[in-house]
């Protein structure tokens, strides 16, 4: 291996521009030590006053002249080794998904900021976003600017640290109390938050893992003390045990000395699921929730470093526990969108936990009862190793399943939103007292174009993508911007009820009410939860049979059991099966299965009815049969056919401005740019685009996207690096701001 003999550091992480690296020359004696992630100490400044830096880069080009590169004073020996990775993983997560090194930052280090005091207080509102908003906005034109910023950070976060903000925003006692007065905050005092979890007293049961289980955690714990570090898939379908699995490998990675990250999706995250590790594990686990404050997370940070836990469990941002002996990563319901960043970097949590495991000889286990495309992908090509837990661990009886052909009830002259299956079951169900979820995927905007007589759904020709119906009456393609004139007639089979689909939760509560008079309903939807605990609310009102029926989204298939539920009713499949991206038919089944699954979890068996314009679609059939595999061999061929991941893979370029003539300019220069690279490096990637995003305009703010096609990833990489190279020093992307998503798991 041959030494680099230059290093790009970057200056104390508490330093104010991280994106500036500064380089230095690394001492033949330090070469071995000089690795990306390492301390040292730099001279910097005029007066070379020694400073801590970390390397993040090595090279042998001088990027300035020689004689003005500095010498690294020394490599710092035994320094702590969990920043070093951090700070990799940091560098990595730029690297590869885009974005700035202070963004990267920010992701994997905890918020150092909170003081430790004994008692403390905590700002906290009740108030829904959008009201929060207008206040914001309202404040913002009167200038009244303590106010603004205070409400800023309640967008963020509706908990903040009584310090953070009167020291932190210098915001003044008056400004407290109109707030408090105005009932848009109260201020809390507590105990110092040591321990998140509720604690009650539930003994640990240990059940006897059947030979399913145990095939799984012996052949995984052999590798591990075998010293072998692979990634593991556990496709098991909904309460096959995989839980138990995870805790019994656990305990034994911990009894070696190491410490284990749990992720597990944030609507998962549920009282249940952390007392079951809580009454296994006691005092040695925490959890992480957005509900906590940047303190808070702080405090628990804090607590896995000094090696107080074991065990840390949380959604995506729990990945980055700086954990000193890392030995597991648990991600369970592997195949969830939210373990993909939103906001830059859009990392996704998985290929960070693959990265930050091999750094530090940890392994991975991911579990679902649905594994995304790209896991099974990679358990069939061998890069994983897969198992399967094909039974329920407890005795139960699967629900029936029955699809509802909605072509069929149209001919029977039944315009009802309930078809006639779904309504006799409702009302035998009215009849004996038990319960009923009616469930709608809607995700995003719905507007894709369809007939309700036969089912045709208006496709891109080019992307095999369904296409949205958009202002004056055209047909838009999201991914390559091609349109069509809205048809009058059905191209199929001539039929003039051809139109944009679309079906809110608030349309079908009413529904439901004009239909079952007697029934008492609950409606959960983002409009009913939004406020603070809305969630849990209508969750326990129904667990406690206070209403006969619960209407939602995909909020509630996830997770929670309630064993009187025996009815679910799934009111439009077709929504989510043409949202206008590639992975539409994967969604569909996601969410087909987890609703099925809801269904007659405990003594009484259960009924699904499915309602679709295409009962063929194979997303629903085997969705319906509870068959991945079939459902996989179908889904693949598509991917492959289509150059779409994880066959190939994907990066979406984003192009916003406030002003249009901008960001169509742009957009048409970055094409531009990419097309005269592919050339230039003979790449066979493909553009597709431009094209307005899905939602063209935000805010005021425009949107034009670019996708491009690539089989290999690292050119990929390449590619948007030159781009952003391009966008940070050509002048042709003044007042736009540019935004990458790798193999997106959304629309734009
Ligand atoms: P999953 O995580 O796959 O949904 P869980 O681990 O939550 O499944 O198991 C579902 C239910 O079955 C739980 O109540 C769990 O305690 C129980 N269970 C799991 N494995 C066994 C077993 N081997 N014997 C008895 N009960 C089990
Ligand atoms: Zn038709
Ligand atoms: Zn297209």
């Amino acid at each position: 291996m041959s030494y680099q003999s230059y290093a790009d550091i970057i200056i104390d992480i508490s330093h104010e521009n991280l994106d500036k690296t500064y380089q230095y020359a690394i001492p033949k004696e330090y070469s071995s030590f000089a690795i990306i992630g390492a301390l040292v100490v730099v001279p910097f400044g005029r007066g070379s006053r020694k400073i801590n830096g970390y390397i993040v880069g090595l090279s042998n080009e001088p990027k300035i002249h020689i004689d003005k590169i500095k010498p690294i004073d020394h490599v710092v020996e035994g320094a702590p080794v969990i920043e070093s990775h951090l700070i990799y993983l940091a560098h990595w997560i730029k690297e590869t998904f885009g974005g700035t090194m202070n963004d990267a930052l920010k992701t994997v280090m905890p918020v150092k900021k909170a003081v430790r005091i004994k008692e403390k207080r905590r700002i906290v509102s009740d108030k829904a976003y959008e009201e929060l908003n207008l206040l914001y906005e309202e404040q913002k034109r009167k200038n009244n600017l303590a106010r603004v910023r205070i409400l800023e950070a309640l967008l963020k976060n509706n908990i903040l640290d009584y310090d953070e903000v009167t020291k932190g925003l210098n915001i003044s006692k008056p400004t407290l109390t109109w707030l408090e007065k105005n009932d848009i905050i109260r201020i809390e005092s507590k105990q110092i938050y040591r321990n998140p979890i509720d604690k009650k007293v539930t003994s640990y049961k240990p059940v006897t893992l059947n030979d399913e289980q145990k095939h799984i955690v012996e052949n995984v714990l052999r590798d591990y003390h075998q010293g072998k570090r692979y990634t593991y898939l556990i496709h098991g379908i909904t309460g096959s045990g995989k839980t138990e699995v995870y805790m019994d490998i656990i305990s034994e990675v911990v009894a070696s000395g190491k410490q284990v990250i749990v992720l597990i999706p944030e609507i998962a995250l549920t009282y249940q699921t952390v007392n079951r590790f809580y009454s296994r594990f006691g005092d040695r686990i925490s959890i992480l929730n957005s509900r906590m404050s940047n303190g808070e997370r702080y405090d628990q940070s804090l607590r896995a470093q000094n090696g107080e836990i074991d065990i840390m469990i949380g959604p995506r941002s729990a990945l980055f526990t700086p954990f000193q002996n890392l030995g597991l990563i648990i991600v369970d319901e592997e195949h969830e969108g939210s373990y993909k960043s939103e906001q830059t970097p859009k990392y996704h949590a998985i290929e960070v936990a693959k990265i930050r495991a091999k750094l530090t000889g940890a392994f991975v286990i991911l579990g679902s009862a649905t594994p995304s495309l790209e896991s099974y992908y990679c358990a069939r090509s061998g890069e994983y190793k897969l198992f399967h837990l094909n039974n329920r661990a407890k005795e139960a009886n699967p629900p029936k399943i029955w699809i509802a052909d909605l072509r069929e009830e149209l001919k029977q002259k039944n315009r009802s939103i309930f078809s006639r299956k779904l309504k006799e079951l409702i009302e035998d169900r009215l009849n004996k007292g038990e319960q009923i979820m009616l469930f709608i995927n809607r995700r995003g905007y719905a507007g894709f174009v369809s007939c309700r007589s036969c089912g045709h759904v208006m496709k891109c020709s080019h992307c095999d993508i369904s296409m949205t119906s958009h202002i004056q009456g055209k047909l838009l393609c999201h991914y390559c911007g091609s349109n069509e004139p809205m048809p009058r007639t059905c191209p199929t089979c001539g039929s003039k009820y051809i139109a944009a689909f679309g079906t809110g939760t608030q349309k079908i509560e009413e529904m439901v009410r004009r239909e079952f008079p007697r029934a008492r309903v609950l409606r959960m939807d983002a409009d009913t939860t939004r406020n603070k605990g809305g969630h849990q609310k209508i969750l326990s009102a129904f667990a406690k049979h206070k209403a006969d029926i619960l209407v939602g989204t995909q909020m509630i298939v996830k997770g929670h059991d309630f064993p009187l539920v025996t009815l679910v009713g799934i009111i439009a499949a077709d929504l989510s099966l043409y949202a206008g991206d590639f992975r539409a038919g994967e969604r569909t089944f996601q969410l087909l299965s987890q609703a099925a699954g809801r269904a007659g979890r405990d003594v009484i068996p259960g009924e699904v009815v499915i309602q679709t314009y295409n009962p063929d679609h194979y997303s629903i059939t085997t969705a319906a049969n509870g068959d991945y595999e079939a459902f996989y061999e179908q889904e693949i061929l598509y991917r492959r056919l289509m150059q779409y991941p994880p066959v190939a893979n994907m990066l979406l370029v984003l192009i916003s401005s406030k002003e249009e003539d901008k960001a169509d300019k742009a957009i048409t220069y970055t094409d531009d740019v990419l097309k005269d690279y592919i050339k230039r490096q003979k790449l066979s990637s493909k553009i597709i685009g431009p094209s307005p995003a899905g939602v063209a305009k935000i805010k005021d703010i425009y949107r034009r996207v670019i996708y491009i096609k690539e089989n290999n990833y690292d050119e990929l990489v390449r590619l948007k690096n030159y781009l952003e190279g391009y966008f940070n020093y050509s002048g042709q992307f003044a007042g736009c701001s540019i935004q990458f998503d790798f193999n997106p798991m959304n629309t734009y």
